[in-house]
């Protein structure tokens, strides 16, 4: 540990770091301070820490690309009923059955994760959502039970919004209810595309596309997940997911830390991952242009000037 250090992360990549105690990150209409000991927290910790969340002007650079590509009136109604929330590895956010209270927009490294418990208690992911979006009563409307247990993956800052409030807020804004099926359309491409890949590629393969899906969204090559919880969500032995993972370290792909992977050759493992998330990236593209966040949106642009979405303009 390097105490007393202070690591500015910004959360659209790794590019600003030192190593130290306290992170600081920007997300939309929020900044997070945390006390972090250790020094990759991504890797070793979880990120258990010191919260100190306060409101900050809307407008901000944010980091869920969704809300980044509202225009002016809706960003204005959303910042209203808004609050910033923190997720610690493995917090469930509903549970199957559960009725769905609040959306969750993951910011800059947050992520969740849809998981579809089986008959034997067992998990397997669905679904990856991160700053390209949102999870909780996307695709269905108004107060429905859950069908997918979401909880979060890698841990950091979200924004959340109860799901009668933004249900309000979609019936007095035509441009909003667009960009929110637009979204829960790519979100079904998604899952089409996971049937696809679960039934039809390697456990190579989907473990490549993982790291590489994991990586295009938080922005940064460190995966904070042990084997044990990478084999859970890929639905395969921990033995199976172990003899991977050396044949990817043998080749160079990556180096495995006490709690995590890190990412060492990026265009080889994307050469090795099948093409499900190009797809999912590309979809996302022609429905959401500039939301996924392999081509998101650059904090000098302005989207509500240019705007990014192709959602279609108010009457
Ligand atoms: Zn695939």
């Amino acid at each position: 540990m390097n105490g007393g250090q202070t690591l500015h992360f910004q959360t659209t990549g790794l590019g600003e770091r030192d190593v130290g105690a306290t992170i600081f990150i920007v997300c939309p209409l929020v900044d997070i301070v945390i006390a972090q000991d250790n020094d990759d927290p991504r890797v070793e910790s979880g990120m258990h820490g010191k919260i100190e969340p306060k409101l900050t002007a809307p407008g901000d650079a944010g980091t869920n690309n969704l809300l980044r590509a509202l225009r002016d009136h809706d960003a204005e109604v959303l910042a209203e009923i808004a609050t910033p929330w923190w997720g610690n590895f493995g917090d469930v956010l509903v549970q199957p059955g559960d009725t769905v209270q609040y959306v969750y927009f993951p910011c800059g490294p947050s992520l969740i994760s849809y998981l579809v418990v089986l008959e034997d208690g067992s998990m397997v992911e669905t679904a990856l959502i991160g700053r390209e979006g949102a999870a909780g009563g996307i695709v269905s409307q108004g107060r429905l039970p859950a069908y997918a247990r979401a909880e979060v993956q890698f841990p950091g800052p979200f924004m959340r919004i109860e799901l009668v409030k933004l249900e309000e807020a979609k019936l007095g804004s035509l441009s909003l209810r667009h960009l929110f099926a637009r979204y829960a359309d790519c979100l079904m491409a998604q899952i089409f595309q996971a049937v696809a890949c679960n039934a039809v590629h390697n456990i190579e393969q989907r473990t490549a596309k993982w790291l590489i899906s994991a990586m295009d969204r938080t922005g940064a090559p460190v995966i904070p997940l042990t084997q044990e919880q990478l084999a859970a969500m890929l639905g395969v032995g921990r033995s199976y997911i172990s003899r991977v993972l050396g044949t990817f370290k043998q080749r160079g792909l990556i180096e495995t830390r006490r709690r995590g992977l890190v990412v060492g050759n990026v265009d080889e493992l994307r050469a090795l991952a099948c093409g499900c998330n190009d797809s999912v990236r590309q979809h996302f593209d022609d429905v959401l242009r500039g939301v996924y966040p392999a081509e998101g949106i650059s904090p000098e642009e302005d989207h509500r000037q240019a705007p990014v979405s192709p959602v279609p303009a108010l009457p």
